[in-house]
C-alpha cells in the first residue's frame, strides 16, 4: 500500500485547523449505492482532516427515500429503552469504561446517549434536546423515555415535517432557522454531511445555553484505520460526507468557534476493518485480473467479529479507533 508521502500535494486552506499548507489528494469511489463513482479527497497535512473537493451540485441522488436513517425503523423498542434507562440510572456504562463497553455493544448509540445526558447533569424535565441529522428521529425516541420537556429533530432532507406519537417533533431544516436556546444539541453522525464544519459550530455556539453541551459523534480522520486503508476508509462514504475531522482538527475548529473540547469518547467497532477490507478487496478486483487477484489478509476469528471488536476496543483505548463523540461546552466557563 503507498505512502501517503507519494500521493500528489496541493495547498488549501483547511476546514477544520484553518491553516494553509499542502496536504495530499486522493481518489475514492462510492460504495454504498454501488455506482463506483469517483471522487478526490484532500487530506490536511497538519492536522490529517479530510476535505471532499468537489461535492456534487446535487447531492439528493445520493439520498434516496430508502436511505437509512429515513425509514422510521423504530418506535422505542423496549430493550432500547430499558438498556437507555438502565444505563443511565445506575451509571453503567461510565462506571464499566464505556470505550470498552461500545466495542462490543451493537447498539452503542444508546450507551453514548445515555453517558451523554449523564454527563450534562440537567434537569431533564426543564431542558431541551435537539438531534441535528436526525432523520425520522429514531434515537430522540429512545429518549423520550427520560422525560425531557422538549426533544426536536432536524433534518435538512427530510421530504416533511414529523410528528411522532412519542411527542418527538422532526423538523425539515438547518440549524440556522432554530430561535430560542437549547440545553443538548447533538450530531449523530451527520456532523459530517455538511460543509462548512466552522459555520456549523458557530450556529451551535449561537443557540446553546450557557450550561449545555453539545455532542458530536463522527468518523475520525488521522484514526489508525483511515491512516492505514487511506482511499479504501469505509467511512470517507463519498460523496456523502462531505468532511472528516481528526480530533485535533474538531478541538481547533470548536475554539474558533467559541466552544472547549470537554471529553472525548471513542466507540469504534468492527466496521472499520469489515467494510475497509471489503472496499480494498473491490479496489484489487478494479484493477487486476482474477489470476493475479490478492486475497487480502483478514483478521481474527469470523464468529461475533470476536477478534474486530478487541482489536476496535483496544483502539478505542488509545483514543485511535475511527469514531468517537466529542462533548463541547461554551468557552470561559
Ligand atoms: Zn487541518
Amino acid at each position: 500500500m503507498k505512502d501517503w508521502s507519494e500521493f500528489p500535494v496541493m495547498s488549501r486552506k483547511c476546514d477544520y485547523c484553518g491553516t494553509v499548507n499542502s496536504g495530499q489528494t486522493f481518489w475514492a469511489h462510492e460504495r454504498m449505492l454501488g455506482t463506483g463513482k469517483k471522487f478526490e479527497l484532500w487530506r490536511c497535512s497538519l492536522c490529517k482532516s479530510v476535505i471532499l473537493l468537489d461535492p456534487p451540485s446535487d447531492l439528493s441522488q445520493y439520498y434516496p427515500p430508502s436511505y437509512y436513517s429515513f425509514r422510521q425503523k423504530h418506535q422505542g423498542d423496549f430493550l432500547g429503552r430499558k438498556l437507555l434507562v438502565s444505563a443511565l440510572s445506575r451509571g453503567l456504562a461510565r462506571r464499566a469504561n464505556m470505550t470498552m463497553l461500545s466495542g462490543f455493544l451493537c447498539q452503542s448509540q444508546l450507551v453514548v446517549l445515555a453517558e451523554f445526558v449523564l454527563e450534562s447533569r440537567v434537569d431533564r424535565e426543564k431542558s431541551s434536546l435537539v438531534d441535528v441529522g436526525s432523520g425520522s428521529g429514531d434515537l430522540l425516541t429512545y429518549a423520550s423515555a427520560l422525560h425531557f420537556q422538549s426533544l426536536t429533530g432536524l433534518d435538512a432532507f427530510i421530504p416533511n415535517d414529523i410528528l411522532r406519537s412519542d411527542g418527538v417533533a422532526v423538523k425539515r431544516g438547518t440549524l440556522k432557522e432554530v430561535t430560542g436556546e437549547k440545553d443538548l444539541i447533538m450530531f449523530n453522525h451527520s456532523f459530517e454531511h455538511f460543509e462548512n464544519p466552522l459555520g456549523t459550530l458557530r450556529e451551535v455556539h449561537r443557540i446553546l445555553s450557557p450550561k449545555g453541551l453539545c455532542m458530536i459523534r463522527v468518523p475520525v480522520a488521522g484514526s489508525q484505520a483511515s491512516e492505514y486503508y487511506k482511499s479504501d476508509w469505509v467511512q470517507l462514504d463519498v460523496p456523502r460526507h462531505l468532511t472528516i475531522p481528526s480530533e485535533r482538527g474538531l478541538r481547533e475548529c470548536a475554539r474558533a468557534a467559541g466552544l472547549e473540547l470537554l471529553k472525548v469518547w471513542y466507540d469504534s467497532g468492527p466496521f472499520q476493518f469489515k467494510g475497509s477490507n471489503q472496499n480494498a478487496r473491490r479496489s484489487v478486483e478494479s484493477v487486476e485480473s482474477e489470476s493475479s487477484r490478492t486475497e487480502l489478509k483478514e483478521y481474527g476469528p469470523k464468529m461475533f467479529d470476536i477478534g474486530y471488536r478487541i482489536m476496535a476496543a483496544k483502539l478505542n483505548n488509545r483514543k485511535a479507533g475511527d469514531q468517537a463523540a466529542f462533548i463541547f461546552r461554551t468557552a470561559n466557563h
